[in-house]
């Protein structure tokens, strides 16, 4: 493990927050974590907890937020492409109702950008901005490119960030059989990505931008030049596209080959990737046991995310620091949420490591409702404790909190 461990003791107030860090502190309850490691809980700014919906689904907010917090995560950011779309103030206050002593972490709440909606009233509800340049689940029409520039500008003026899925469906190439990972990157080449993230940048001033889901280093590269936001996802660090996998391991964008996988895997260990996500999209087992080209794209994810990263700290091959910037810090500030660091004033949103304790991932155990994950059999470090305002809300494996998460809205001057 990279950086310095050192024992320390941390005072909480009243409100939850983290009022002192030092060798030794007096007075107040008091609880002895031995000699776990303690980090900062994660965000996670990409999930899909697919409320509401109309179709077949297993995932919900109780559900999609448990698993959460058994994985290590204190706030999830929730993508707005539902059954109807977060497109218009009315659907978000609706979410908002739906959420109310379902959550077990705390929610924000993405709208979708399209050509109808209206920007700048649900810039004052909604949590965050999400714009997709390639159809998808729930998105049939895009907005045309010609439209782009000053639909960037109506939400930069809101102050909120935005997230762009960007692929351009221009750049996507015929591919006669659509039957495995391999051919799926065919189809769904890293230069739609590469073009899709050309037309957006520099975008206009003021804009906190975010790219979702960046498959490959050369892609990163173009982000990070410009000094706008990236994530990557744990599938893309951690899988290739493999000719004999099923759609479980269908994404977008795709699974790239090896040498393109281990590339962004070193750049994620070298710091030089700001986010990790998970695109956590609980598909039924059922709906992706199908024929590769009709199966939807994504896979679960908010539950393992930070576990299986852990576990490449345990084996030394990544930096807790590195992993603690990616998955804790960066995704709150961008999303203007002040815990993902310890320092006094932060929300005691905090984690309980034992690195001494590792064990695979079983999906029959996880919480999420899906049934099923594409890291079967994979080793995992699952956070033992999991603190938040400085309440016990996940001991040994389990979730013994109270629904009392709350949807939150960013605070940009306090983060
Ligand atoms: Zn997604």
């Amino acid at each position: 493990m990279r950086g310095k461990l050192q024992p320390i003791e941390i005072g909480i107030d009243g409100e939850g927050r983290i009022a002192r860090i030092a060798k030794s502190i007096r007075g107040g309850v008091r609880e002895d974590l031995g000699d776990r490691v303690l980090i900062p809980a994660a965000t996670d700014l990409h999930v899909h907890l697919r409320e509401p919906s109309t179709g077949p689904r297993v995932e919900s907010f109780r559900s999609g937020t448990e698993a959460a917090a058994l994985g290590g995560v204190t706030a999830v950011a929730d993508m707005p492409n539902t059954e109807p779309p977060i497109d218009r103030p009315a659907r978000v206050r609706e979410k908002q109702d739906r959420a109310r002593g379902e959550l077990a972490v705390d929610l924000i709440l993405y709208a979708a950008v399209g050509p109808q909606t209206a920007i700048e009233s649900l810039g004052a509800v909604a949590g965050a901005f999400k714009l997709y340049l390639s159809p998808t689940t729930g998105i049939e029409q895009p907005p045309e490119e010609g439209s782009v520039p000053s639909l960037l500008a109506r939400v930069a003026a809101t102050g909120l960030s935005l997230t762009v899925h960007a692929e351009e469906p221009l750049a996507f190439r015929t591919v006669t059989k659509l039957d495995s990972p391999i051919a799926w990157d065919a189809h769904r080449p890293i230069e739609a990505e590469q073009r899709a993230i050309a037309g957006l940048l520099p975008g206009p001033p003021g804009l906190r931008l975010h790219i979702a889901h960046v498959s490959a280093p050369a892609v990163a590269n173009s982000v990070r030049g410009s000094g706008h936001s990236f994530e990557v996802t744990p599938q893309h660090l951690l899988l290739a596209a493999r000719r004999d996998d099923s759609a479980r391991f269908k994404v977008n964008p795709p699974l790239r080959p090896p040498a393109i996988r281990a590339g962004l895997w070193d750049e994620f260990r070298a710091g030089r990737v700001p986010v990790l996500s998970s695109d956590h999209a609980p598909h039924p087992a059922l709906v992706k046991d199908q024929e590769f080209a009709r199966a939807p794209s994504g896979m679960p994810g908010v539950e393992t995310t930070l576990p299986l990263l852990l576990e490449k700290v345990r084996e030394g091959e990544l930096g807790l620091d590195v992993l603690q910037s990616a998955a804790c810090d960066r995704p709150a500030r961008w999303l203007g949420l002040s815990h993902g660091r310890l320092a006094v004033g932060e929300r005691a949103n905090l984690l309980a490591v034992d690195f001494r304790r590792h064990r695979p991932i079983q999906a029959a155990r996880l919480r999420t409702a899906c049934g099923w994950s594409a890291f079967e059999g994979w080793e995992a470090v699952f956070p033992e404790r999991h603190y938040r305002d400085g309440q016990l809300i996940v001991a040994d494996g389990e979730f013994v909190g109270a629904r009392n998460g709350v949807v939150v809205r960013p605070d940009y001057a306090r983060a």
